[in-house]
């Protein structure tokens, strides 16, 4: 079996956020962190709902699902939905990989100034989230558990970007050796 490996892949999204984010997955995760820039923003074009203004993330996470290799993590910036919910900070695929989305996540959009410390934060605690159910964990009702399911930004601010105990556990069980 071909060693685990996380591949993050940015579309439209600042250097300073991917580098960020590689750094601290790699000390996150004893796996190879990649920055693989093969999803151009052209190809999202399709997904996108003008009259939403919005990627539909349920279709985008299929088609991607089929051809990038496990474990993807796509960064898009741009707000995004699914069929029944009026937005999503990311979508994911157990055994695949995931896609978060950044619109939401900026201070800006709740009419605040830019704060890149935040936003970091912010992106941190959803590119783990999803990567968590890409590696095999459900929502989890600890209100500090990264695996925590946010509906609100609030929700986002409120949790940590950890795993707790049982999450952490369970992880170890499916991957051995995977957190540091
Ligand atoms: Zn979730
Ligand atoms: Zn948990």
């Amino acid at each position: 079996m071909e060693a685990l490996a996380i591949r993050l892949k940015p579309v439209n999204v600042e250097e300073w956020l991917v580098a960020e984010l590689q750094n601290h997955l790699k000390s996150s995760f004893n796996v190879k962190i990649t920055v693989e820039r093969d999803v151009s923003i052209g190809s999202l074009q399709a997904y996108y709902d003008e009259e939403r203004e919005q990627i539909r993330a349920d279709l985008l996470l299929e088609d991607l699902s089929k051809y990038a290799q496990p474990i993807s993590l796509v960064i898009v910036d741009a707000d995004a939905y699914v069929p029944g919910l009026n937005f999503i900070f990311g979508i994911a695929r157990p055994e695949w990989g995931g896609i978060v989305f950044l619109a939401r996540l900026k201070p800006e959009y709740y009419y605040m100034p830019p704060d890149r410390e935040l936003l970091l934060f912010r992106f941190i605690k959803e590119s783990i989230h999803e990567l968590g159910h890409a590696l095999g964990l459900n929502h989890c009702r600890n209100a500090a558990c990264v695996m925590r399911f946010s509906n609100s930004i609030h929700e986002v601010d409120a949790k940590t970007h950890r795993f707790c105990v049982q999450c952490s556990r369970r992880l170890q069980a499916l991957h051995p050796g995977l957190l540091r």
